[in-house]
């Protein structure tokens, strides 16, 4: 083709990018929702175009490379920025991902993790109370029995999100045997006989989250859904990235707080400028912690101990800036913020989520306390 002919010919068109493609979910489908969802709107359309658009996928572990958490990290750091539920929701459904294909489950990848990688299943995670068990906070709710060709387990989850009847989600088991107790990890099924399931919308806030009590009657849960057994070396491979990935609803809530902040400046900034606390202070505070979230982003399958106190110290810092910002973003919107439509009161009661969700504020210094010193 001439010079000439190139210049005047259409550009060729470029594939838009994983994040243009969550950011066009999230300005189109999910910011008219966020009222909804808060009083208790599940969003599902959100949550499939989500998985459309390849937010579940790009932490997934491909044969022989290294993940990198990086882009999940952002693309539901862009979600937490209008709507920490669905951010959340967005955390569950890449925790169980990345559970499947951390996994030796080789067929288990091949269809249920490539169904939830495309957000075709839908699901989540009950491992706050193994999560807790592990760190010496809380005693095992569910035990499983070896029987022919699988477990029977039985107990109690309190909550479980982004789940119904149709979902899947991460279990942890004990199973006692010849005088010991080892813990099994498995995916489970909310169809499955002897499961019940039972929506919980009794928060302050995390409404649209489809979080659910789940009990487990004798429920036969066959090998084929095994994904760790014993646990013990898979958990050291799983539980940087369980707790790493979370940081995305944190930096979400940071950003989002420092533009409502920004948002009231010219019409306040006059007084606001007393407040102890400005959104510089908060832009520097984020560069900062996104800087290190990357960096560990990178290597989520370190072992060593030095590296998951990093990543520690960086979701501890990512919970309590949440709570800081959203505390601050109230008092610079002022009477605006704490209407019943308020963005701010939202974004506050939605911060404190962060902060206690498991790893919870206080989990993580016990655990930092506990871990042998670098
Ligand atoms: C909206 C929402 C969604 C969640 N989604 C999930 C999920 O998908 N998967 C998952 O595994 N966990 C989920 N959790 C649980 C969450 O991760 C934390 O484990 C939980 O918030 C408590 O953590 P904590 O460490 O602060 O424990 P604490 O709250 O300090 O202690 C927990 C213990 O307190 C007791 N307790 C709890 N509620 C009450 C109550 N109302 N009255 C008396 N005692 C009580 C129970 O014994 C419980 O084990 C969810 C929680 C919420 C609020």
């Amino acid at each position: 083709m001439s010079l000439v002919m190139s210049l005047f010919s259409k550009p060729k068109a470029v594939a838009p990018t994983l994040m243009e493609k969550v950011d066009k979910v999230a300005q189109t489908q999910l910011k008219p929702l966020v009222r909804e969802i808060d009083e208790g709107l599940y969003p599902e359309e959100v949550m499939r175009a989500m998985g459309d658009a390849g937010a579940y996928s790009a932490h997934l572990p491909t044969c022989g490379v290294e993940p990198d958490l990086s882009n999940t990290i952002r693309v539901m750091s862009r979600a937490g920025e209008l709507c920490t539920s669905t951010a959340f929701c967005m955390w569950c459904q890449d925790a169980l991902g990345w559970y499947i294909y951390s996994s030796e489950n080789d067929d288990l990848k091949a269809s249920l993790g490539a169904q939830v990688a495309s957000g075709a299943v839908l699901g989540g995670t009950g491992l706050s109370n193994p999560m807790k068990t592990f760190f010496g906070i809380e005693k095992m709710r569910l035990k499983g029995e070896k029987v022919p060709g699988g477990y029977r387990v039985k107990g109690a989850l309190p909550w479980v999100s982004n789940v119904d009847e149709k979902g899947w989600f991460g279990i942890v088991f004990d199973v006692e045997e010849g005088g010991a107790t080892r813990r099994v990890m498995a995916a489970a099924r909310g169809e499955a006989e002897g499961v019940k399931l039972t929506l919980d919308h009794d928060f302050v806030a995390m409404g649209g989250t489809n979080t659910q009590a789940v009990q487990f009657r004798d429920v036969f849960v066959p090998e084929e859904q095994i994904l760790a057994d014993p646990i013990d070396d898979y958990l050291k491979r799983i539980r940087a990235g369980f707790v790493l990935m979370q940081c995305g609803m944190a930096t979400g809530m940071v950003r989002s707080c420092i533009e409502l902040m920004r948002q009231v400046e010219t019409q306040l900034g006059h007084v606001n400028k007393y407040l102890e606390m400005q959104p510089a202070d908060f832009e520097e505070q984020l560069e900062e912690l996104e800087g290190e979230i990357f960096t560990l982003a990178q290597t989520p399958y370190d072992p060593s101990p030095e590296y998951f106190r990093r990543v520690l110290a960086a979701r501890l810092a990512g919970g309590e800036a949440s709570v800081t910002a959203a505390h601050y973003a109230m008092l610079h919107c002022g009477a605006r913020g704490y209407v019943g439509r308020g963005v701010a009161q939202r974004r506050l009661r939605e911060a404190y989520f962060v902060a206690i969700v498991t790893p919870a504020t206080k989990q993580l210094r016990k655990m930092l306390a506990e871990l042998p010193a670098a």
